[in-house]
């Protein structure tokens, strides 16, 4: 369950104020950088399939357009806030511009459950979002994505929609989408594929050999489930994941000691990314408390869950084993936790710079989309890992430069280019 005290914004603002204190910045740059360009809240009226209405607040936040159109998924969630929002669509900004692709940041969330949630009102929700914000989203202005609880389904009812209102076909409207929507090939892979892209470069680079590693997940959903993928078949072994649990309303966490099992776990998972305890129990695994992934003799923890999920009363039960912590979910580790990370030596690998691959992705699929001709999915996927790539090797290049934490240099890189954007835009 979120803590309530805690707030996705302030911890993105203080992030971003460090490194303007770094790189010493007017402040006017400050001022533009640290809040959103804009940020649109707005009420969907529903009608529910027992005939009743109900209400959603929805957001939807622009925080920097200035090198190309804003970028970020829509979340549906119970908890979601417009400071959470705010946060994660700042994050975006840095995110693209660390890949260095040609897109902003932005964020959208809806506060609702889709877990009680019916299609048709899954599919309504998703429509009305759509009109309330028709005419601040589009190709060349804002591309909505899945994100959080939601999926390509979803995103093509809002595509739908959009394009009824526009009078046209707009696939680069959004993106994420299913194949032969316009969606490319990969795109379901990306996010967790890219985070093992960086991983396997931060191995080799400490001279440790993947094969003779075990790491632990936070998280059974897209993100966790293909960064599990891709370990394994590098030869790594994923000792444990953890999700929550719909029915006790609260995370365990299932493990193997000689690691699970990725195609058996899927065939007892729902749609959610939440494991059948019982099933789990029956094909031998070990059902354990949702916090346990942290505390497991592993090499690599990949949190790829939540945000705010390592934290200063958490991150002393990390093992003395782990070298290395890749942040497969956006914000999951709070500034109290960084520096007892920082202390420890524990090498991390920022998520605006590991998770980077959907965005990457989205970006090919735009690309893909205005040329009308798609790539396999080899050509994908290697397009993707050149990408992630380089941008990890000179932000570790950096960090080594100019001894920073990987959080920092990545920071600095990503904020220089926008700083570079808006001075040639003449915004500063
Ligand atoms: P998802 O909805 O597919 O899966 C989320 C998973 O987390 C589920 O297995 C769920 O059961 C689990 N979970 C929820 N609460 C938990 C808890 N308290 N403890 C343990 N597990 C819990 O979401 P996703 O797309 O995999 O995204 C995960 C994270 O990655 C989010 O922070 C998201 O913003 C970020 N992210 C996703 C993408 C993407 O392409 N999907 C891209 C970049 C960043």
């Amino acid at each position: 369950m979120p803590d309530k005290s805690f707030n996705a914004f302030k911890i993105a603002q203080e992030q971003f104020d460090k490194v303007a204190d770094y790189l010493g910045l007017d402040q006017a740059t400050r001022d533009l950088l640290r809040n959103p360009l804009r940020e649109y809240h707005f009420l969907i009226p529903v009608r529910m399939d027992d005939g009743s209405v109900k209400v959603f607040q929805g957001f939807r936040v622009q925080h920097n357009d200035a090198r190309g159109p804003a970028k970020g998924g829509v979340r549906f969630h119970p908890q979601e806030t417009i400071d959470t929002v705010k946060a994660l669509a700042m994050w975006m900004t840095w995110k693209c511009s660390v890949v260095d692709i040609p897109l902003g940041g932005g964020k959208g969330g809806v506060v609702c459950d889709p877990h009680n949630l019916s299609e048709r009102e899954q599919e309504n929700l998703c429509r009305g979002w759509v009109r309330q914000v028709a005419y601040n989203i589009g190709p060349y202005l804002d591309v909505p994505a899945p994100d959080v609880m939601t999926s390509g389904q979803h995103m093509v009812w809002m595509m739908d929609e959009f394009e009824k209102i526009h009078n046209g076909r707009f696939p680069g409207v959004i993106t994420g989408k299913p194949q032969g929507m316009g969606g490319s090939l990969g795109r379901t892979e990306a996010t967790g594929y890219g985070v093992v892209y960086v991983l396997r470069e931060a191995l080799s680079e400490m001279g440790i050999d993947i094969r003779k590693t075990k790491a632990a997940f936070q998280g059974f959903g897209n993100v966790s489930r293909h960064a599990v993928e891709l370990y394994s078949q590098y030869g790594g072994v994923p000792l444990c994941v953890s999700c929550w649990d719909q029915e006790e309303q609260k995370a365990f966490t299932y493990l193997k000691e000689d690691g699970i099992d990725l195609q058996e776990l899927l065939k007892i998972t729902n749609r959610f990314g939440e494991i059948d305890k019982d099933e789990a129990r029956k094909l031998g695994y070990e059902v354990l408390p949702g916090d346990a992934w942290i505390e497991q003799d592993v090499d690599i923890l990949v949190p790829a869950a939540l945000e705010h999920q390592i934290t200063g009363e958490n991150a002393s039960r990390i093992s003395p084993r782990v070298k290395i912590v890749v942040e497969g979910a956006n914000g999951p580790t709070t500034p109290d936790a960084d520096l007892i990370l920082q202390e420890r030596g524990i090498f991390v690998i920022p998520d605006f710079l590991a998770n980077a691959g959907g965005v990457t992705c989205s970006y090919f699929e735009q690309v893909q989309c205005n040329m009308n001709y798609f790539w396999t999915k080899d050509e994908v996927l290697s397009k993707l890992d050149t990408k992630m790539t380089e941008a990890y090797l000179q932000v570790s290049a950096l960090a080594r430069e100019r001894k920073l934490y990987m959080r920092d240099a990545a920071y600095v890189i990503a904020i220089q280019r926008v700083v570079e954007a808006c001075k040639w835009r003449g915004w500063i």
